[in-house]
């Protein structure tokens, strides 16, 4: 049995910063807080404007809960799905390295009962299953696959972000499975992504309805920086030169939303999976 399908939306919140690799060694607080210069505090009122009445899963990164408490305070007013994306932004594949993130943002995710993951750049090793489940968490979305697939790892579950596949294979849906040339060249083509998103919404809008006619819940990922515009600096053109290929997550992506919000029903991943577990408890008859 499923429950009703939605669009599964999720906003990994992050400052822009994040999106470059060279930041990662950036350790200072401070220096880092300076460097997002009120952008993260200052989106968010924009963000759950845009959001409306409709209810999506914000994945927070816990240094911004640290330079500005009131942003997790006003998502869980605002009725969102707290969720976690890292303290501090960087590749977290390797389990040592998740679990010590996992610690530094230890009093802020049981202050607010946190139990969602989204792994940086949606990237995941098997082993940190186990190690999210022993930090109290119950699901993470931190693989591409497609639409319609849950997985249960343990007593977590994983929800992945969503694919399309271009021709059918029946492989064993392992992580890590990020935004790569493998997936790619394997016939998917991750529409979850925000980058797919910048590139093609229109498509990626009728992909939705499709799924949804399927009774697939596509799992969408959007960031702050793409729906509210960062200032402009001389830092951020720098980066982006540097960068080019980034240049499609700082692409206005607010019509998108809107369209998105206007035509289908939407839910955090944390509703769908519990609906979902409370309708496959039931005795079939
Ligand atoms: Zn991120």
């Amino acid at each position: 049995m499923s429950v009703s399908p939605r669009v599964l939306l999720s906003i990994d919140y992050e400052p822009v910063f994040a999106l470059f690799r060279h930041y990662d060694r950036v350790t200072d607080p401070k220096t880092r807080r300076d460097m997002d210069g009120g952008f993260t505090a200052r989106a968010i009122d924009s963000i759950l404007d845009q959001l409306s009445d409709s209810k999506a899963s914000i994945y927070l990164v816990g240094e911004i809960a640290e330079w500005y408490p009131d942003v997790p305070q006003k998502i869980v007013a605002a009725g969102h799905e707290l969720g976690l994306h890292c303290q501090f932004h960087r590749p977290l594949v390797n389990v040592d390295q998740l679990a010590s993130d996992l610690r530094d943002s230890s009093a802020w995710r049981k202050q607010y009962g946190v139990q969602g993951y989204r792994a940086p750049m949606v990237g995941i090793s098997e082993a940190a299953y186990p190690l999210l489940e022993s930090y109290g968490f119950q699901y993470s979305s931190s693989i591409y696959a497609p639409a319609g697939t849950l997985l249960k790892k343990g007593w977590m579950w994983e929800i992945p972000v969503s694919t399309w596949r271009t021709r059918d294979a029946h492989e064993e849906l392992v992580a890590p499975r990020d935004f790569s040339f493998k997936l790619l060249l394997g016939g998917e083509f991750p529409y979850g992504s925000s980058f797919s998103i910048g590139l093609m919404a229109r498509r990626i809008l009728s992909i939705i309805e499709e799924e949804l006619k399927r009774g697939h819940s596509p799992v969408l990922i959007m960031h702050p920086y793409e729906l509210v515009t960062p200032p402009s600096s001389a830092r951020l053109t720098r980066d982006l030169m540097r960068n080019p290929h980034l240049i499609p997550f700082l692409w206005d992506k607010s019509p998108f939303l809107r369209d998105v919000l206007k035509n289908f029903p939407v839910s955090p991943l944390k509703t769908y999976l519990d609906e979902t577990l409370a309708l496959n408890e039931q005795p079939s008859r």
